[in-house]
């Protein structure tokens, strides 16, 4: 029996880690939830799992959800304490790190201290501080399974093989709703055709973070980290029909890939349950109802986001936290109509020009940087269009 954590239980992530977890009663307990502002989709969650404790955000949350639940239990914990209190939780042997932007990192560094493996969805994580995480990974002895469905596929494609055989990294991208969008008509997309993504339903941020391709420059540092790999030996292949999750490609030219429908409970089945597989209802793949897979070049002045990414990763330690930062609040501000489409990569890239590079010696230090970011790129925002 697996006992689980799950940190940002109402999310995307979350939702399709509990249908897995429901589906397998006698592999899983879920044994902590944490959650933001969803109330009541916590209460039934809670009702559904009976969970030994819950945080949230506010003190005001936690009352009013034990109002709602009327009992005793389970104990409700709130804000950054409550959140570290559960992703340690006694009983607890895995955390799912489902959580949205580098809200998550303090929470997974608690998990990966006090032992538990992790399957990670929340890559924002190792984007602000993977030398830092992967150092207490290697430190604490636990696991880290990808939850990211490019990850996953290459986790699963390394399966079997031997790292120094590994020439390469080839992520693949769909190219988000504005892969042939005129280029001149972008900078006036309504946030309603930016969160239309054409192949998966996620939260909002990561589907904006989808449309500007920052999703993929974020998880070619994910796979930097993950993975041990040198950014110039992981490439992004747009591949709009999302089969292909991505592909190791070896030194004798054979390249191994791992194929399925876009459905994340694929991949959050596979970091739970590693090395073995469970059913998990997702629809199987019938390639001959697919007219044609095709694949094209990221288009770097489409994509600028991608470009920054790169460039962030050989900026210095600090650059990517920076980087990460400045993409929540620029996201945030087109998502509540402050900038324009164009503006978000515009404004992240300001904010990456005024940074003055540093190393990265500590969590909190991490979070300086993340600090330093937001409030640079909200005055450079300002008060609006
Ligand atoms: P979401 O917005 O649907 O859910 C986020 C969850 O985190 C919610 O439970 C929310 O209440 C909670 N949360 C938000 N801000 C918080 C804060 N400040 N403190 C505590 N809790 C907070 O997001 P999602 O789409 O499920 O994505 C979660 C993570 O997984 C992200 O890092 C994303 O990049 C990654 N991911 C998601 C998908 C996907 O298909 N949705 C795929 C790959 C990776
Ligand atoms: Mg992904």
């Amino acid at each position: 029996m697996k006992k689980l954590a799950i940190l940002g239980s109402t999310g995307s992530i979350g939702v399709s880690t509990l249908e897995i977890a429901a589906a397998h009663p006698d592999k899983f307990e879920v044994v902590a939830l944490t959650a933001g502002n969803n109330l009541d989709l916590l209460k039934k969650q809670i009702e559904q799992f009976s969970p030994k404790m819950v945080a949230v955000i506010t003190e005001e949350s936690a009352k009013k959800l034990r109002k709602m639940l009327g009992l005793k239990k389970p104990e409700i914990f709130h804000g950054v304490e409550g959140l570290i209190t559960a992703a340690s939780a006694n009983d607890a042997s895995m955390v799912v790190a489902a959580i949205v932007g580098s809200a998550g990192l303090v929470p997974t560094v608690a998990a990966i201290k006090a032992g538990k493996d992790i399957a990670l969805a929340n890559k924002e994580t190792l984007v602000a501080a993977g030398h830092l995480v992967m150092d207490l990974v290697k430190r604490h002895g636990v696991e880290l399974y990808p939850v990211d469905s490019e990850h996953s596929a290459v986790f699963q494609s390394l399966q079997g093989h031997k790292y120094e055989n590994v020439r390469r990294i080839i992520l693949t991208a769909s190219g988000g709703p504005f892969l042939d969008y005129p280029l001149d008509k972008l900078s006036g997309v309504a946030v309603s055709d930016a969160l239309s993504h054409p192949n998966w339903s996620m939260g909002q941020k990561i589907t904006i973070d989808s449309a500007t391709m920052m999703n993929k420059g974020l998880e070619i540092i994910e796979a930097k980290w993950l993975f041990g790999m040198p950014p110039d030996r992981i490439d992004v292949v747009i591949h709009p029909q999302s089969i292909i999750h991505s592909m190791v490609e070896y030194i004798d030219g054979c390249v191994i890939a791992q194929l399925g429908v876009p459905d994340m409970k694929a991949p959050i089945a596979y970091a739970l349950t590693y090395p073995e597989r469970v059913a998990t209802g997702v629809k199987p793949l019938d390639l001959t109802d697919m007219n044609t897979l095709t694949f094209l070049k990221p288009d770097y002045d489409r994509f600028p986001a991608l470009r920054l990414a790169y460039r962030s990763m050989t900026g210095g330690e600090s650059l990517p936290a920076v980087m990460n930062a400045a993409n929540e609040v620029a996201v945030e501000a087109f998502l509540t109509g402050k900038i324009k489409f164009t503006e978000i990569v515009a404004y992240i890239e300001k904010t990456m020009d005024s940074h003055q590079p540093h190393s990265l010696n500590s969590i909190e230090e991490v979070l300086h940087a993340d600090k330093w970011s937001r409030e640079k790129t909200r005055g450079l925002i300002g008060g609006g269009k």
